[in-house]
């Protein structure tokens, strides 16, 4: 019987060599995390994703992996790998890790094998082509760094085919060989305690090759994973990133026989496009095309994560909407297709708009994902290169380098944010943390209440209609028990009227409408409970989550 724990998982996000630098050697490190899990438990959340840690050459910030079975020098050894996993697993918090298996370095020894020697067993590890057909743009995942999936060896003699950067060729996934080294190193990580992977770039696994490679199904390959996880432990998950239409989500999830849960990447277009417009009718539309999952599937979504937050699926005027509501300038987009800011910056710093922005995180069907530093309103860097913008040092005091690190500023292995608004000096952990109002205190509330409210990872949901088309209002239903949720995208206040909870009232419980006066205190609850066809209030961006009980009169 699989276990579904992460139904209900408040899911924290980070890179070991950005977090916290234990050794002054301006590169993060296992130790350093360890000794800030505590910060993290005192957050609230449940599971960590680590991003790779592996040896790798970093031509892709860790995703062009040199050996599988290891953790880089720079970030620690393996025994501090499981000295951090025994300490999570002391305050009760699962790890996942990323599996990076459509390609690797083009450093890994298989590769070096397979470039050397045309009768290597490790040459069809990768595919190769003495005649490479000619690249289709839309199939290149950098296309203003690269121009073609195919490159040429010299030391081969013969192109390989590579999705990524040229320093990643792609794995050939269809020879049974390369699958059984996946399922050894699925094994090595649950054996060392983690509960599961993002599984990194999923749509690219089956490679469109004719005759260069056996045809294999991707629908065979996610069945192949949830195998080999689901045979080695029982509450091991699968995370997908699949940045795929809409019709293709049931395909990943198949029967419950494939991924556990995929990223919310087309609703979260949808909501930022819903933003943007201050107008909840595509957030609505973009749900109403999700399909019904299967009783182990889950979203998982987010504001942002390490990469661009992409816009591809929305049509070009609407992302056009987008970028000129978030990301007016040309500097803050990237590869024609989405925003390398973090969401403070593009929301001006408004703080009502940040609260409403991650409180939809936290009540949209499925479970939230906060990246590191979200929860202090950590800024960006545009004067990085790409997406290194959104991938500056943690933030935890005013101290030199933020607090990340005790060494030189110029030897960290990415620069802190050190001028301007979003400064370390400005918004770090030491200084929020005494500070009652401060954002990472709300952040600690809302994840509190998020947790007692379970019926938004694990219940039906449905949309409510309203009479304010600025409202975005739904109901989560678990076991007996429903929560709504109402959301004003808009800068105005609005009084909405709910259209289907006349029988029912509704229990305040988290929001930021006006405070009530003192008489209106009942007891343990804040508010007098609203009828359900009573009108509610919201304050511009405002956000009322309620717990629907039935009628005691
Ligand atoms: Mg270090």
């Amino acid at each position: 019987m699989e276990s579904l724990w992460y139904k209900n998982a408040i899911v924290y996000v980070l890179d070991v060599e950005t977090f916290m630098d234990s050794n002054g050697d301006g590169i993060g490190d296992f130790p350093g995390l360890t000794q800030r899990l505590d910060y993290l438990s005192g957050l609230g959340i449940t599971c960590l994703w680590l991003h790779p840690f592996y040896p790798s050459p970093n031509r892709d910030d860790g995703y062009d992996v040199m050996d599988y079975y290891g953790v880089d020098p720079c970030l620690g050894t393996l025994g501090d790998f499981v000295e951090f996993m025994h300490a999570c697993k002391e305050r009760g918090i699962r790890v996942l890790i990323d599996l990076v298996v459509n390609h690797t370095s083009i450093q890994h020894p298989w590769f070096q094998a397979a470039r050397s020697d045309r009768h290597s067993k490790y040459r069809d590890y990768y595919i190769w082509s003495d005649d490479p057909p000619p690249t289709d743009p839309a199939e290149l995942v950098f296309p203003d760094v690269e121009d073609s999936i195919w490159e040429y060896d010299e030391q081969a003699g013969a192109y390989y085919l590579h999705h990524f950067y040229k320093e990643q060729p792609d794995l050939n996934i269809s020879n049974p060989v390369v699958r059984d080294e996946i399922r050894k190193i699925i094994h090595f990580w649950l054996q060392l305690g983690v509960s599961g992977f993002r599984v990194d770039a999923v749509p690219y696994f089956v490679k469109n090759v004719e005759g260069l490679v056996e045809q294999y199904e991707l629908e065979s390959f996610l069945e192949d994973l949830r195998c080999y996880v689901s045979s080695w432990s029982a509450e091991a998950v699968l995370l997908a990133e699949a940045n795929v239409e809409s019709e293709s989500f049931s395909m990943y999830f198949g029967d419950g026989n494939r991924m556990h849960m995929l990223f919310s990447f087309f609703a979260n277009q949808k909501k930022f496009l819903a933003l943007a417009r201050q107008d909840a009718t595509p957030l609505i539309e973009g749900l109403r095309q999700l399909p019904h999952l299967p009783r182990s599937g889950q979203w998982l979504n987010f504001v942002r994560h390490h990469d661009e937050l992409t816009l591809d699926q929305l049509g070009d005027a609407e992302r056009d909407e987008v970028f000129h509501a978030f990301a007016p300038e040309a500097n803050m987009q990237i590869y024609g297709r989405g925003i390398r800011r973090r969401l403070p910056p593009m929301l001006n710093s408004n703080r009502r708009h940040i609260e409403l922005v991650y409180s939809l995180l936290f009540t949209l069907p499925g479970i939230p994902l906060l990246r590191y530093g979200d929860e202090i309103g950590m800024g960006d860097d545009l004067s990085l290169p790409d997406r290194d913008s959104v991938r500056t040092p943690m933030q935890w005091s005013d101290e030199p380098n933020g607090g990340f690190s005790s060494a030189a500023h110029d030897r960290l292995a990415k620069p802190v944010i050190s001028e301007g608004d979003y400064s370390y000096k400005r918004v770090n952990v030491a200084a929020q943390q005494p500070d009652p109002n401060s954002l990472l205190n709300w952040m600690s509330q809302v994840i509190r209440m998020r947790r007692q409210c379970p019926e938004f990872g694990w219940g039906d949901w449905d949309i409510i209609e309203t009479d304010e088309p600025c409202v975005f209002a739904h109901r989560c239903q678990w076991r007996g028990k429903a929560l709504i949720a109402v959301h004003n995208l808009a800068n105005r206040a609005c009084t909405v009227t709910l259209k289907s909870n006349p029988l029912n009232q509704l229990v305040d419980l988290f929001g930021n409408c006006a405070s009530p006066t003192p008489t209106e205190c009942q007891g343990e609850r804040y508010y007098r409970p609203l009828s359900g066809s009573q009108p509610i209030s919201l304050e511009p961006y405002g956000y009322r989550w309620f717990r629907v009980e039935a009628k005691s009169d």
